[in-house]
């Protein structure tokens, strides 16, 4: 791996004199400092005063500044660790430019662990030694234990050696003492690249998964820049697929990173993944212990881990040789970064793929019309997967108009859809509601006066959590306990619960079906990978009859008797101006629908809506996803929206409205004027209040051939932020509010 790493570095060494640093602080503009005595090249990682601070940074060349080199301050020294490559520094650039945010914030990205700069100390370990004389040891069982555990000649920690013989360290340090057992200082080395824990399972693919396997593995192998979309209907093995991808690169010791939307829902991709190679694959993700990132972050720079899972920020470790970047379920939105430094993670790793000269795959059961877009242009390859794996078929789908039915007071199940689950119960089979809202209720209004419990924080309601008895913002976790007595006219027991949550979708199930066992699933009953994990087993070993739940059961899981699946209210993702709204109601609504019958048994899907005829729900209806995408392209055109046009948004806010108001006028007035640019706003964003700050909003609407990122440069350049406010710039945003 060596060689290549050579062509991956900048080897030239810097003359000593001026250098200039990125450091990682949210700012654009590089450091000079002075350096006359260490040995520097591009990408090496430095220590550097400044302001009262040492901070890292990263080397970026000579310097260029032109403050005079006696007021310079000195590098301090250099990391011992490796040099970022050049595409990862091509990337910083990149990732810098395209989002409008400062390169130094990029940096602080990748130095997500900062104390891995450092190595990791030695640590010490003991061994048996071999030619001492132990007849005249008096042997205990203790003592027996120890050395019989370190009878296989390996060296092991006292940590080790204690926890797996049941001894006191007072009896190693005996040994120790005595000769018998000796010690050495060895620096730690994570465990290896591909350590089998496991013997690999060779999968069986039928026809079409040979063929789409073969594909994508011509493409890996060409060993430069593609994209290739695998499009798949759900249940098509899709995973499987890009799996033989993986198993192509591996053997060239190069590293794979795979993109999930959310690490606490890739359990079943983390299982499949070790019964198919053998070996777990590293994880990174914001749950890690300190330790734990620190090694994984060194790792992956030393190209020691094989293998990375994570979500968006994997994506800016440091890897050393990458050679192939899957992105799974491409379609979901919880790539995008909406909070700090605004990007999308997937066309972020396809930039990412292209500064390494690599294969970048997409994969998803219901592509994003960006990436259909792009195949249909030229720039994506894609690889279909029509058939479902197996014997089982689609599911059929209806919709149930609650126009029509009667619901009772409190009631949101129908009675079709009642019927429908007792049936499926007597066959002994499961049932799955989905209801994508957590808590018991989103709006609490007192009958008496009608006053509506609101964040004091942000421009939204509590959201009733019967269970823990609390009021809860879902924006910024403002939490109060529930009183149902009313704070504005003192009425007594007025509160009214408006509309459900899953938890009191709960509460009609059990009383429907009373000998039922009946399980939530929300990010509140299965918050952790352990929680989760329990839940799926009981789901498997169907320990479960009715399992409600929210999109955190629309993904990924294989439930063979799950064969009915009733959506609550398919309405309530629909509404909002939010150009995406449509494209992700009907991705999420496939996706749980595709949950029923995925074996032998036939599977039936019930729509609850107020809108049976909408071209959405007559799509999911006949599984007409390609007409869906159709309708939705044509609405996209005609507007000039993503992926046919560009947007952007800028963002104000502080807690200070006048000053708000004021910036946001003052910004107004120097817009820029262009026949291909439309600008809206300033307006109060939807939330106008957020965490306590006021918030206006420009969206800047433009045609495909303009340069948003310019014209967004100039207007903005002139214009000084007080720092009492925020401006925030989102480039394709997908967060309106
Ligand atoms: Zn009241
Ligand atoms: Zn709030």
């Amino acid at each position: 791996m060596d060689n290549k790493y050579e062509n991956k570095i900048n080897s030239a060494k810097l003359p000593f004199g001026r250098i200039s640093v990125l450091l990682p602080i949210p700012v654009y503009k590089h450091y000079d400092y002075l350096n006359e005595e260490l040995s520097l090249h591009i990408g090496d990682f430095v220590e550097v005063p400044f302001r009262k601070r040492c901070l890292p940074a990263l080397v970026m060349g000579v310097g260029k500044g032109d403050i005079v080199s006696t007021k310079l301050k000195p590098v301090l020294s250099k990391f011992d660790c490796r040099a970022l490559t050049k595409e990862m520094i091509d990337f910083i650039n990149w990732v810098s430019a395209y989002n409008m945010a400062p390169a130094g914030a990029i940096l602080k990205m990748v130095l997500s662990a900062p104390d891995a700069l450092h190595p990791p100390k030695p640590v010490t370990v003991f061994f048996k030694v071999l030619k001492k004389n132990i007849q005249t040891l008096r042997i205990t069982s203790s003592r027996k234990r120890v050395l019989d555990y370190l009878s296989d000649c390996k060296s092991r920690t006292m940590k080790d050696i204690t926890r797996n013989t049941n001894v006191s360290s007072a009896i190693v340090k005996g040994l120790h003492g005595l000769g018998v057992i000796g010690d050495a200082s060895v620096n730690q080395k994570f465990p290896s690249a591909i350590a089998v824990s496991k013997e690999p399972i060779a999968p069986i693919l039928n026809r079409e998964q040979i063929e789409a396997a073969d594909k994508l593995i011509s493409s890996v192998n060409e060993e430069t820049f593609n994209v290739c979309l695998i499009d798949g209907v759900t249940g098509s093995g899709k995973t499987e697929v890009y799996f033989e991808a993986i198993a192509a690169v591996l053997p060239m010791k190069r590293q794979v990173l795979i993109l999930v939307p959310e690490i606490a829902l890739s359990q079943p991709l983390l299982d499949r993944f070790e019964a198919r190679f053998g070996f777990k694959p590293t994880q990174w993700h914001s749950d890690l212990s300190n330790a734990t990132r620190r090694q994984t972050w060194r790792a992956v720079g030393e190209g020691d881990v094989a293998v990375i899972i994570g979500a968006r920020s994997a994506l800016f470790l440091p890897f050393l040789n990458l050679g192939l970047i899957v992105v799974d379920e491409e379609h979901e939105a919880a790539f995008k970064q909406t909070e700090g430094v605004k990007y999308q993670c997937r066309d972020m790793a396809v930039v990412r793929a292209r500064t390494a000269q690599i294969s970048a795959v997409l994969v998803s059961a219901t592509p994003s019309l960006e990436s259909l877009t792009n195949f249909e242009l030229g720039r994506y390859k894609r690889i279909s997967l029509r058939s479902r794996y197996g014997t089982a078929k689609l599911p059929a789908v209806h919709a149930i108009d609650l126009g029509k039915a009667k619901l009772g007071r409190g009631k949101w199940i129908a009675d079709n859809l009642v019927h429908e689950i007792s049936e499926t119960l007597k066959r002994g089979e499961q049932v799955i509601l989905f209801l994508n809202r957590r808590g018991y209720a989103p709006l609490n209004l007192c009958r008496s006066c009608g006053h509506k419990l609101e964040c004091p924080n942000c421009s939204a309601w509590l959201v009733e959590h019967k269970a823990k008895s609390r009021l809860q913002c879902h924006h910024c976790d403002y939490t109060i306990r529930f009183d149902p007595n009313c704070i504005k006219c003192g009425g007594t027991d007025t509160l009214a619960s408006i509309g459900p949550g899953v938890e009191r979708l709960e509460e009609e199930v059990r009383s429907r079906f009373p000998t039922a066992s009946v399980l939530v699933a929300s990010s509140d009953t299965l918050s952790g990978p352990l929680l989760l994990k329990k839940f799926i087993d009981a789901v498997k070993e169907v320990k479960v009859d009715i399992i409600i739940g929210t999109q955190v059961i629309a993904k990924g899981h294989h439930f063979p008797l799950v064969t009915c699946v009733g959506v609550i209210d398919a309405d309530l993702g629909m509404a909002g101006g939010d150009l995406r709204a449509g494209e992700r109601t009907y991705q999420l609504l496939h996706q749980v629908a595709g949950r029923a019958g995925r074996e032998t048994r036939p599977g039936r899907v019930w729509i609850q809506t107020l809108q049976p005829e909408h071209p959405l729900i007559r799509a999911l209806i006949d599984w007409d996803r390609d007409g869906f995408l159709q309708e939705e392209k044509n609405g996209r055109v005609e507007a000039g929206m993503p992926p046919f046009g560009k947007l952007a948004a800028l963002i104000i806010s502080s807690k200070d409205e006048s000053l708000v108001d004021d910036l946001a006028r003052l910004i107004a007035a120097s817009a820029p004027f262009s026949l291909d640019l439309q600008i809206l706003g300033p307006a109060p964003a939807p939330i106008a209040v957020l965490r306590g700050r006021h918030r206006r909003r420009f969206l800047l609407k433009g045609s495909k051939s303009i340069n948003m990122q310019k014209i967004i440069k100039v207007w903005l350049q002139n214009i000084r932020i007080p720092s009492k406010a925020k401006l925030e710039i989102d480039i394709d945003p997908y967060n309106f509010m």
